[in-house]
């Protein structure tokens, strides 16, 4: 499987890791620098805060997943493959979608 891929996914791997990084300095309630208000709007403001990081951390920790999963196939073997049908993925499809794991015939079935 193709070289261009595998840097897209690796660069993605880097993006993903760089986003963290800074997700993970932007949290208001691991800032050890913020000033701590006695307001409930404050507090409410940064609770909300909070989850919404979570929430967006989650979600790339996900992804990172999902593309170290991807390099891994490109190493050992079977990327490329539907994990449903055991068919070959279109490579349009892996092209804009590197981390897919269905063909897109299971991929719309699934849906
Ligand atoms: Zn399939």
């Amino acid at each position: 499987m193709g070289e261009a891929i595998k840097k897209k996914l690796l660069a993605e791997r880097k993006s993903l890791q760089n986003q963290l990084a800074v997700y993970k300095s932007e949290d208001p309630l691991l800032d050890p620098e913020q000033n701590i208000s006695n307001t409930i709007d404050d507090v409410i403001t940064v609770a909300e805060g909070h989850d919404r990081i979570v929430a967006t951390r989650l979600e790339l920790k996900q992804r990172l997943v999902e593309v170290n999963e991807a390099l891994r196939k490109i190493e050992e073997g079977g990327y490329g493959v539907c994990e449903k049908c055991q068919g070959k993925i279109n490579k349009e499809r892996l092209e804009v979608l590197p981390t897919a794991k269905l063909c897109l015939g299971c991929e719309t079935e699934s849906n």
